[in-house]
């Protein structure tokens, strides 16, 4: 919840830097329409056909294996921009793109539309990955699309947002991740999530029985619990159907019960860097709910400092909690047996693992170190079902945020597309969705939730 004075202390600093206001961001909660509005689906062939009859809620919607159907969502489609329409959303299908010369009318009839769509509008495209044994053409027009996406995003007004699907070979565009990953982007969930290309690698998962309740019967560990976007996430993977156990330090355990009291889960304190860590987390899940599905390595310290002057102890104390907890953690939980129905792990890193940060080598090496460490983990969960993948934050509004001095946490704000800090929720909601049976198919990445920071874009 916003602080009304220090909204207006910053909408008064931003004032006297310049800066524009932001526009208010939409968020999701239950009850809230997917998208608020008429939908235009773009592009031709039999892939538009099908996710616009997905949208539209057309039963006749054949699923990945071509013979089922799969349960439309109802919304308000149209295959045409039609002039002064107003569009909530604008769904662009480029998957069959195989040369440049075709990215002429789906690209024009998208900007035809940007200055119609509504406050808080999406763009999202599902197009191909380009690869090296694509023919040259084909290579160029698919990762032109990548750029468009993001120049859209750059160009975008009233809280709306610019998104990709990216589809690895030739999986079906109905494969649960691709329709999961559109359903996503498409909605509130994402609010802060812009600029981005989110790839879907496999056909493996599968479609909630509830959309709202996607995480219904499943069991889910959250480090860092205790406040900030660890109370978030334990918020929202209860919110959307989970059982939650909060971790934190034995220091935060007021706090901790809070969480854990609010969201009718189960508390455990304990300090992530301990050597048993793992099997104290396990032996708490199985003990109080029967089973552990979920784990999100949240807890993160920093310990800033330039790095010609950084202290020995500044160095160990991040590496060993944001990097070799979640690396001992993550062994403990593979090798028990014990974590192996379609478990996900999901990790929180930062737009400073990709682009590094003055005054935080530390840091910047574990949130590098969880992008490769996910990466290469991802396999080793996929014999089970499983997957591992990250989010990583831009600025996000937060007790560790709040310690910068007010000028410079200001400019940190401006300095994405959508001109503002997230708010935890909003890193919360994409660990839930990746959390997810629908995000099966996403293996070993990481999804930033920045607002299209400039940070490391
Ligand atoms: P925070 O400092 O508000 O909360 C972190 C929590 O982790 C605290 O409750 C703390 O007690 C707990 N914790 C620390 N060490 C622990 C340990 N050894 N064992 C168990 N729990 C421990 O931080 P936040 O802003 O909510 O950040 C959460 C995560 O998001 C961190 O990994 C952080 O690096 C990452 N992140 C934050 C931002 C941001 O803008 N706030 C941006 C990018 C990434």
């Amino acid at each position: 919840m916003a602080n009304p004075i220090t909204t207006t202390l910053s909408a008064r600093l931003s004032g006297l830097l310049g800066f524009s206001p932001a526009v208010p961001l939409v968020r999701w909660a239950p009850g809230r329409p997917l998208v608020d509005g008429k939908v235009l689906v773009l592009g031709t062939g039999a892939d538009a056909d099908a996710l616009a009859a997905l949208l539209s809620g057309d039963p006749a919607t054949p699923d990945a294996a071509g013979d089922e159907v799969l349960d439309g969502w109802g919304l308000d489609v149209y295959r045409h921009a039609t002039p002064d329409e107003q569009y909530a959303a604008v769904v662009v299908v480029l998957t069959d793109l195989d040369h440049p010369d075709e990215l002429h009318e789906p690209m024009l009839a998208t900007a035809s539309t940007l200055k119609r769509l509504t406050r808080g509008g999406r763009v999202v495209t599902v197009s191909r990955a380009a690869t090296a044994d694509d023919a040259p053409a084909v290579a160029a027009a698919r990762q032109g699309v990548d750029a468009v996406v993001r120049t859209i995003a750059k160009e975008s007004r009233g809280g709306s947002t610019a998104n990709g699907v990216v589809l690895t070979g030739t999986l079906p565009v109905t494969a649960p991740s691709v329709v999961g990953g559109l359903r996503f982007l498409l909605s509130t969930r994402a609010a802060f999530v812009h600029g981005q290309l989110l790839a879907v690698d496999t056909e493996a998962g599968a479609l909630p029985a509830d959309w709202d309740r996607p995480l219904e019967g499943r069991v889910a560990v959250v480090t860092g619990a205790a406040r900030g976007i660890g109370a978030a996430i334990a918020r929202t993977l209860a919110r959307d159907g989970a059982t939650v156990v909060a971790v934190d330090v034995p220091a935060a355990g007021e706090q901790l019960s809070t969480v854990a009291n609010e969201v009718r889960g189960t508390a455990l304190q304990l300090d992530i860097t301990a050597d048993d860590a793992g099997a104290r987390i396990l032996a708490h899940a199985l003990a109080r709910h029967g089973r552990l599905d979920v784990v999100v390595h949240n807890a993160g310290i920093t310990r800033d400092k330039l790095f010609a002057n950084m202290s020995e102890a500044q160095w160990d104390a991040v590496i060993a909690v944001n990097l070799a907890a979640q690396l001992r953690i993550n062994e403990a939980l593979l090798v028990s047996g014990d974590f192996t129905d379609a478990p996900r792990i999901v990790s929180i890193s930062s737009t400073t693992g990709f682009a590094g940060n003055r005054g935080q080598a530390n840091y910047a090496a574990t949130k590098g170190g969880v992008i490769g460490m996910v990466r290469a983990t991802a396999p080793l969960l996929e014999p089970f079902g499983g997957t591992a993948n990250a989010v990583a934050p831009g600025f996000i509004e937060t007790e560790m945020t709040a310690k910068m001095p007010a000028v410079t946490r200001q400019v940190a704000r401006q300095l994405n597309s959508l001109q503002q800090g997230g708010l935890p929720v909003d890193v919360a909601e994409a660990v839930s969705f990746l959390a997810s049976p629908q995000a099966g198919g996403i293996v070993g990445r990481t999804l930033r939730v920045c607002g299209q920071n400039v940070v490391g874009a």
